[in-house]
């Protein structure tokens, strides 16, 4: 059975490892992006402007103050299962590998959907003023602004996955595969530079998935492009900004060159 212990134990545990993601994911997008290909990539930039370091800091604490939540939930979970009242499997083949895939799949889906409508809401006005507007307060993302929430959102983000837990069969691996989706898909939303190739929305993959430029036009405008990974719910429900697809092949259309970076160094000297 659980001892006090054991919680504080899990609690610890979970609340490291998402610490480790997050600096890892979000920091090596800053390192590479903001300082080594700075230069290389400033004609990608979405925004002109640039995120004060006090903001930065702000969104990095507010995101370890995020953790401290989502550990708890990520505790809830083994307690949950410890009691047997999870469909969380251990054993590999008391499933497919085909229903592996399928799961994750499905895990993506559904945050998608809970996300997308949670994240509507959270828009109305006396929800906005009191809760999400913490994280709009960053209107020039950075990679650090992924989990930058107000609490009462950060328990919202991650309390669609408990009653998940209860209804899918689900594989830690899986869980772990899909939480590191979740952070990298974040931190790409929110990078500020658009990295996908100017045809993009184009191809089938682009007219499925979000691109950075989609996420960076909502802290920018406020009222349009809501969703997380795929574009289903914005395309359908008419929330895309009229100017998205414009706005993403004017910065995606530009060609890194090492001509461009040389006239950016003779003009900053
Ligand atoms: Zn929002
Ligand atoms: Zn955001």
């Amino acid at each position: 059975m659980f001892s006090q212990w054991d919680v504080q134990l899990v609690w610890v545990y979970s609340f490291l490892m998402l610490l480790t993601r997050y600096f890892l994911i979000a920091g090596a997008a800053y390192w590479c992006i903001y300082f080594i290909f700075n230069k290389r990539l400033s004609v990608k930039k979405i925004q002109q402007r640039f995120a004060p370091n006090n903001k930065i800091i702000n969104e990095i604490i507010a995101s370890v103050f995020s953790f401290f939540i989502f550990a708890a939930f990520m505790t809830l979970i083994v307690y949950l299962q410890e009691l047997g009242l999870t469909k969380i499997y251990t054993d590999f083949s008391q499933h497919s590998w085909w229903y592996a895939v399928l799961s994750f799949v499905a895990l993506l889906f559904i945050h998608d959907t809970y996300f997308y409508w949670m994240h509507r809401l959270m828009h109305l006005p006396v929800l906005f003023k009191h809760i999400h507007l913490h994280h709009h307060k960053s209107v020039t993302p950075t990679p650090w602004t992924a989990f930058s929430f107000h609490p009462v959102e950060a328990i919202l983000e991650f309390a669609f996955i408990i009653p998940v837990v209860f209804i899918l069969p689900l594989h830690p691996v899986v869980l772990m595969i899909f939480a590191f989706a979740m952070t990298a898909m974040n931190v790409l939303g929110h990078i500020g530079y658009e990295l996908f190739p100017k045809n993009f929305l184009q191809q089938p993959l682009g007219k499925i998935f979000n691109t950075t430029t989609h996420h960076d036009m909502h802290h920018h405008y406020n009222k349009c492009n809501y969703g997380l990974y795929f574009n289903f719910w914005d395309l359908i429900m008419r929330t895309n900004h009229k100017k998205y697809q414009k706005t993403f092949e004017q910065k995606a259309s530009k060609t890194i060159s090492k001509q461009t970076t040389t006239m950016q160094q003779l003009q900053q000297h």
